[in-house]
């Protein structure tokens, strides 16, 4: 007797190639699969490849996965350590690699993830020359770089999730102070993805009312109602979350699957990701740090020129340095 399927099923056209959302996830630690489990429950593609080093692991990732799909849109779940398998994907995201250990700073990760990039960016673009390549691996902006000088891709298909993270949590922790929706708390954070980034106090409003102009003082030393605190929060809560849970995963994966979507649906939304800023803000080093972007199906299409005070740029500045010698030691 036929097989099921053959009775079942009349075909009457051959498998056309994939309609243009597949996204392959590298790296399927607890970053790659909160980013997987978002992209997939938010419905932003429904063609979803998995790599990896870990044989078993794919596997059992997948299977799970796929045993949900009745409650997905049926969507295609594929996973193995091949990159053959990655072939065609619209965004390749990147997350492998080591993660802090309690108290380690991010940008102690660079020549072991460097390493690990060495073994992946080639092969993805190899498999899809037209991919755009987004970076999750810490420390972010100097991975971009990195995962950059190795795909030979032009620089408007290679960036880092970078700050919009940090912004997130900078509006979550507005909106806790003020009782306005973490989405009406307009805030921006810029420059690393770590230690030295820079809270945009001048445009941090709501509804247009800037803060400033209610509390010249915002964000600095001298500020009565310390709100260079909310920064500072940001910059430690990876610390924290580390320190209490092991890793940080469910905000991290809503962001990307927040930028996938921003590609796949070709939405021009814009977002602080990690790009090559040279020429932007006195910045004259080879680095990629946050700024605003535009974000499309063409990866991103225009950096936001961000008015910012002397101060801002001077901090600003000084990341791109410190960023410039960390690339300098690496060994490609
Ligand atoms: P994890 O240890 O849980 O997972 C890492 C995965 O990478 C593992 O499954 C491992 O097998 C895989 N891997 C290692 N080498 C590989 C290779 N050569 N090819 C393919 N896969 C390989 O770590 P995690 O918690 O998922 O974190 C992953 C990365 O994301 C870390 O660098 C972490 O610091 C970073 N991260 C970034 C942000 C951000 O905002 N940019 C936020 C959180 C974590």
């Amino acid at each position: 007797m036929a097989a099921i399927k053959d009775q079942l099923l009349v075909p009457i056209a051959e498998t056309l190639p994939s309609a243009g959302n597949k996204i392959t996830v590298v790296g399927i630690g607890q970053v790659g699969m909160a980013c997987a489990f978002s992209i997939l429950t938010q419905n932003v593609s429904n063609d979803v490849c998995l790599i990896d080093v870990c044989a078993d692991k794919l596997k059992g990732e997948m299977m799970d996965l796929q045993h949900g799909s009745n409650f997905l849109r049926n969507p295609k779940i594929s996973a193995g350590t091949d990159y053959a398998l990655s072939a065609g994907s619209r965004l390749c995201v990147v997350t492998a690699g080591v993660r802090q250990q309690e108290g380690e700073t991010r940008l102690s990760l660079v020549q072991r993830n460097a390493d690990i990039l060495k073994h992946i960016i080639p092969k993805l673009v190899q498999h899809s020359p037209n991919t755009i390549l987004l970076m999750v691996s810490n420390p972010v902006d100097v991975m971009t770089y990195v995962a950059w000088k190795l795909s030979g891709l032009p620089k408007n298909r290679v960036f880092g999730s970078g700050t919009n993270l940090d912004s997130s949590r900078f509006r979550f922790l507005m909106s806790q102070r003020l009782g306005v929706a973490p989405t009406s708390c307009h805030g921006w954070v810029i420059g690393e993805h770590g230690d030295s980034s820079v809270a945009v106090w001048s445009g941090v409003n709501i509804a247009g009312v800037r803060l400033r102009e209610l509390n010249p003082q915002i964000g600095s030393p001298d500020d009565k109602e310390k709100w260079e605190d909310l920064h500072k929060d940001v910059v430690n809560s990876a610390y924290e979350i580390i320190k209490l849970k092991g890793y940080t995963s469910w905000a991290i994966g809503l962001s990307v699957a927040s930028l996938a979507s921003a590609i796949i649906r070709n939405t021009s939304n814009v977002y602080a990701l990690s790009t090559c800023v040279k020429g932007e803000h006195g910045i004259e080093e080879d680095v990629f740090l946050s700024v605003p972007c535009v974000l499309n199906s063409n990866g991103i299409t225009s950096i936001i020129k961000t008015i910012l005070t002397q101060s801002e740029k001077e901090q600003l500045q000084k990341s791109a340095k410190t960023l410039a010698e960390v690339q300098s030691g690496i060994k490609f």
